[in-house]
């Protein structure tokens, strides 16, 4: 089946990882194999990119900036969406590789290609508003106003449990507004860029652009390390942990470039007790375990109020217990496994660290054995002063506790690092107000009877703190990707000086 699906994006075992403009066939770094989470096996091999071959892809991408940035923006829509056609044609077979590579499940891998899909749509249209302003003038005969011009290449540094849908949300905006982008996926994922690049390469190819997207794999983190130091990428965007977010952001600023930065989050949801049970049920649910928990927004705090808390954790632990956990692209399947077996490590070290600051395992807690990195989704018995829940794990670790005053709850759901998403199940208007107001939720996203995760295209997506304060994919996310220019023109035969100042000889 794997040779097959390689097959079908002409990918063969040894693949070139470096993309600019064509595939540099025998690149100058290490290889190395990507490796599938169900079963430890190989999928295929990736050759990486030397310091040279980084140079080739900046030198092209440069070039390629100078070309595109001269057509007109509509013109460069049509071309998205024609690359939204190519990926709706493999969104079944594109699905099933990040499958294979993520151990996401097949309706989750398919999800991803069709995240592409809607940035591909949402660019097109797009690309006939990248509106300015025209701004009064307190001049006379004179017009004030913006405008947005490319900025030029964009470095796209990409976490592994979206290997796909963040490089649309960023290369495709990027690309609508002008820009050229050098891309650097996870090392969890290089098939599924390889295969990202194929498709998209063939699209413009066909238009006569090769080099307005490239890809530039390297050994362990180093091409991260050269596009956030280089100082002809004028905006780096880097989607993963606050550690990178860190470093990344660190040496971006040091040259004074601009960052766009997705970081972790530490997500909670509060349950009132006027929440549709049911409905809450399902969304935590799918919050929680969704992704095997491996999502920037997954539920990791729960606040149940203490009125309703023995029966809904009686109902959620039933529901743990019936989520079928198994190879990923098999029907039925609900929780894959983690794309590790550090990531094992890490979740089992957590449950023992919990334990240890006084927290009680009501679901869930073990790896499970016989191949591949699966684990059981966990609930945590805890209380808000536990460090542990200042930290992002990457896993389906959920911790509970309960509350009394929904004004302590918001302020447990502050309390942590990191600020990116939120949610309230409740059918109390005045609640869902408290939340969503000033003194409610200080997260990027906060959502009313919906889980934290499962965000769409249209809304810009981000989060506060440690989370970085980036914003991403719709709304005018646009603007991160150009350059705004104020713009004033004397149409009159006077020079009236702002502010009236007066300057005559
Ligand atoms: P990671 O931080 O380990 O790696 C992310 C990317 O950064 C990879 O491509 C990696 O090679 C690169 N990188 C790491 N250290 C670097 C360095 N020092 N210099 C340059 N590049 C470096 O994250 P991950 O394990 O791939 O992904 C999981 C994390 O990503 C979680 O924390 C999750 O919350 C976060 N995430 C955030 C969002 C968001 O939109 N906020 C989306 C997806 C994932």
């Amino acid at each position: 089946m794997i040779a097959e699906l390689l097959e079908k994006f002409g990918i063969h075992q040894a693949h070139s990882g470096v993309f600019a403009g064509d595939w540099i066939t025998k690149p100058g770094g290490p290889e190395f194999d990507s490796i599938n989470p169900s079963d430890g096996k190989v999928i295929a091999s990736v050759m990486c990119a030397s310091s040279k071959n980084y140079e080739q892809v900046l030198v092209r991408a440069g070039e390629g900036f100078k070309r595109w940035r001269e057509v007109p923006a509509p013109e460069r829509g049509e071309i998205i969406r024609q690359i939204g056609i190519a990926l709706r044609k493999h969104k079944k077979d594109l699905g099933l590789l990040i499958t294979l590579e993520t151990g996401k499940i097949l309706s989750e891998g398919q999800g991803e290609v069709q995240e592409m899909i809607d940035m591909c749509d949402f660019a097109t249209g797009l690309s006939r508003q990248l509106h300015g302003l025209t701004i009064a003038s307190e001049r006379k005969d004179h017009r004030l106003f913006e405008q947005w011009h490319p900025l030029g290449v964009v470095g796209i540094i990409s976490a592994f449990n979206f290997p796909a849908a963040v490089w649309a949300w960023n290369a495709i905006l990027a690309a609508i507004c002008g820009d050229t982008s050098v891309w650097k996926p996870s090392n969890h994922t290089p098939i599924t860029s390889i295969a990202v690049i194929n498709i998209v390469a063939s699209v413009m190819k066909s238009n006569s652009y090769g080099d307005v997207f490239s890809l530039c794999i390297s050994g362990g983190h180093l091409a991260g390390e050269w596009i956030a130091q280089d100082k002809r990428i004028p905006l780096v965007s880097a989607t993963g942990s606050c550690e990178m977010g860190r470093v990344v952001g660190g040496k971006v600023s040091q040259r004074l470039g601009r960052s766009l930065l997705e970081l972790g989050g530490n997500n909670a949801a509060i349950i009132s007790p006027s929440a549709n049970i049911d409905l809450a049920l399902r969304g935590v649910l799918f919050a929680a375990v969704g992704t095997a928990g491996q999502r920037c927004t997954t539920l990791r705090r729960l606040f149940v109020h203490d009125s309703i808390e023995t029966m809904f954790m009686e109902k959620l632990c039933t529901a743990y217990g019936s989520i079928t956990i198994g190879n990923p692209w098999e029907k039925g399947v609900l929780m894959g496994p983690l794309i590790s077996e550090p990531a094992v490590e890490k979740m089992m070290l957590a449950i023992e660290e919990a334990k240890k600051q006084g927290g009680k395992v009501l679901a869930g807690g073990n790896r499970i054995l016989g191949g591949g990195n699966f684990v059981e989704p966990t609930i945590i018995l805890a209380s808000p002063e536990m460090p542990i829940m200042q930290q992002e794990t990457f896993a389906p670790i959920l911790y509970v506790m309960p509350y009394h005053h929904l004004g302590d709850a918001i302020r447990f759901n502050n309390e942590v690092p990191q600020g990116l998403s939120s949610a309230i199940f409740t059918d109390s208007v005045r609640e869902a107000e408290q939340f969503l107001s000033t003194r409610g939720s200080d997260c990027g996203i906060a959502n009313v009877n919906i889980g934290t995760s499962g965000a769409e295209i249209g809304g810009a997506f981000g989060g506060e703190k440690d989370t970085g304060g980036g914003r991403e994919s719709g709304s005018d996310c646009w603007k991160a990707y150009m350059r705004r220019q104020t713009c004033t023109i004397n149409g009159g035969d006077q020079l009236p000086l702002a502010q009236g100042i007066q300057f005559d000889l």
